[in-house]
């Protein structure tokens, strides 16, 4: 069994982003700005921005924080998105979500400019995704894409099982993974929460992806012998002996699968890591207008 360290793949592309940002700032060149908007006071979701505000730093990049209070407005935060489409200095921007109740998300994700939707949530960039048109991925599959890229793990003809179909995790990264392509190229079930027989899918499985939002979900009896598994799941449960009152989780039996396992990501430390480092990889490529030209 292989542990995959997430922190030690993401410092290694950290200082790779680094090392680009250096050698635009010597010829001249504007070094990449992102900007976050954060609604409210949800904890995690000020974490999560925090946390990408400190990546831009360590990488060189500009960023800028927007916050605004729990009850702005549906028309407020269209305006501060129409006015980030237009700004030139920002090349990527994201909206963090969840936003409050009275927030129509679809709206909010519709009127950000595919060419600046770093996130990869708009639905241009998406349908681009499925038809292997130059796009922006969505930041955790295009995280788990270069996780299986640097080490190496095989996926051209594997059984993959992805659990949980969201918009943002198991929808896109099983399109990603059955696309032609160099990770890619794999026979994807997706299973939900009407899935029949599930246990006799993920058994089949040669890499289980794990994006359910429920702790300890995947146990070792589903579990293939030699199987790869990408734990998505990041789930709090009362931890009395934590300062904190919690820990985090994977939705994944860590300890009983791990042994059966031929490489699997901790939470946390594992799928978290790499899931910002796409962020600032799409935000380099909106900076060099890779994408959209
Ligand atoms: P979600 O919460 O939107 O949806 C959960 C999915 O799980 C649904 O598609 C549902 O069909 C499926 N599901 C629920 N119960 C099921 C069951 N009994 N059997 C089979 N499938 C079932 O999903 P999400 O937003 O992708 O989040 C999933 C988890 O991943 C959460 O814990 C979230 O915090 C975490 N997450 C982590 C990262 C990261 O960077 N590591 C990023 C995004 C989400």
């Amino acid at each position: 069994m292989e542990l995959i360290d997430g922190k030690i793949l993401a410092n290694t592309i950290k200082d790779e982003i680094a090392a680009e940002v250096d050698q635009l700032k010597s010829a001249g060149s504007k070094v990449p700005h992102l900007a976050a908007v954060l609604v409210g006071e949800d904890p995690a979701s000020q974490a999560y921005v925090r946390n990408k505000v400190k990546s831009c730093e360590r990488v060189g990049f500009d960023s800028t924080l927007i916050r605004r209070p729990a009850d702005t407005t549906q028309a407020e935060l269209l305006e501060i998105v129409d006015q980030l489409n237009k700004d030139d200095n920002i090349d990527g921007f994201i909206v963090q979500l969840p936003l409050p109740d009275h927030i129509d998300e679809d709206e909010v994700t519709l009127a950000i400019d595919p060419k600046k939707d770093v996130d990869g949530f708009h639905p241009v960039n998406f349908g681009r995704m499925a038809q292997g048109l130059s796009c922006y991925i969505p930041a955790t599959p295009f995280g788990i894409l270069q996780m299986l890229r640097r080490l190496d793990i095989p996926t051209q003809g594997k059984e993959v099982v992805v659990i949980g179909r969201s918009n943002i995790v198991g929808t896109p990264i099983s399109i990603l993974l059955s696309r032609k392509a160099e990770i890619g190229n794999s026979t994807v079930t997706l299973c939900h929460s009407r899935t029949q027989n599930l246990k006799e899918h993920v058994l089949r499985a040669d890499i289980i992806i794990a994006a359910i939002g429920r702790p300890n979900f995947v146990t070792a009896d589903m579990v293939k012998e030699g199987a790869v598994i990408i734990d998505v799941g990041i789930n709090r449960v009362d931890d009395a002996s934590r300062k904190r009152g919690y820990r985090l989780v994977g939705d994944v039996d860590f300890e009983a699968v791990a042994p059966k396992s031929s490489f699997i990501t901790p939470v946390p430390g594992g799928v978290g890591q790499l899931t910002v480092v796409a962020l600032l990889l799409n935000t380099l490529k909106a900076c060099k207008k890779e994408v959209y030209g």
